[in-house]
């Protein structure tokens, strides 16, 4: 049985102060959730306050990217070192917001994954097609170049200890979510790809959907089986629909 997961997005918002009042609300509505695993992934400058803010509580921090080189001469660049000296265990890889604004691509994404691996922070692998791609008819051969390039880079084994999250790029902070039986389609694609290499670990990697989840249509996704929680952004900025969603979990 796959433990549940909800990790908040905060993607570039967020200041000292307000993220002051949206820790401390986490920690007094969260804190006591203990059937999911939860988590805030906050912008690189904001680390140490998660740090100071969470650590001692069940809620854990990351970031929002890595540097694919382990150490350099990268001007710019966060390592996955820097990330774990500052508590964070789960990093995010591969967001289209990314992808598309930097041109990142599927063998930078899987060098990512490999450097969050080896610096022991759970990499949170996104995939997801854009709506032209749906439309026609190309999700199910998007999904699987994504996820085989990384599959090829780093094996399937090391999928028992990441997280994927399927995210389509229409349903981002569009306020249309994917239905949660076209979710649970694509979850179950995944799944299927990953087992074809490793049944353990495709039993084992949790498999967040993400994209307009909100307080009303969280708990019809996460019951479907191959759900295992959500990438929240828009409202994870709000206390009140977080707590929400983590409780449909
Ligand atoms: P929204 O929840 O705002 O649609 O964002 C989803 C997302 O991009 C999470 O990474």
């Amino acid at each position: 049985m796959r433990r549940k997961l909800v990790v908040a997005n905060w993607k570039m918002h967020g200041d000292l102060a307000q993220n002051k009042v949206l820790f401390d609300a986490f920690r007094q509505r969260l804190d006591h959730l203990t059937s999911a695993d939860i988590a805030v992934c906050v912008p690189y400058p904001y680390l140490f306050q998660a740090q100071q803010e969470l650590q001692g509580s069940h809620i854990a921090w990351g970031a929002q990217n890595v540097a694919k080189h382990e150490v350099g001469a990268y001007t710019g660049e966060v390592s996955a070192r820097m990330l774990k000296d500052f508590g964070a265990s789960y990093v995010i890889v591969g967001h289209s917001e990314r992808s598309t604004a930097y041109c990142e691509s599927d063998e930078n994404i899987a060098a990512k994954f490999v450097v969050a691996r080896k610096s022991g922070i759970t990499p949170v692998l996104c995939l997801g097609e854009t709506l032209a791609e749906r439309e026609s008819g190309l999700c199910h051969q998007v999904i699987a170049s994504q996820i085989d390039a990384v599959l090829k880079t780093v094996g399937a084994g090391v999928f028992a200890h990441a997280v994927v999250s399927y995210e389509p790029v229409w349903a981002i902070g569009t306020g249309l979510s994917a239905t949660p039986g076209q979710a649970q389609q694509v979850h179950a694609f995944i799944r299927d790809r990953i087992a074809a290499l490793d049944v353990h670990a495709a039993e084992t990697v949790r498999i967040l959907y993400g994209g307009s989840v909100n307080p009303l249509n969280a708990s019809q996704l996460f019951v479907m089986p191959d759900i295992d929680g959500g990438l929240i952004g828009r409202c994870s900025l709000n206390a009140n629909d977080f707590e929400e969603i983590c409780r449909a979990a």
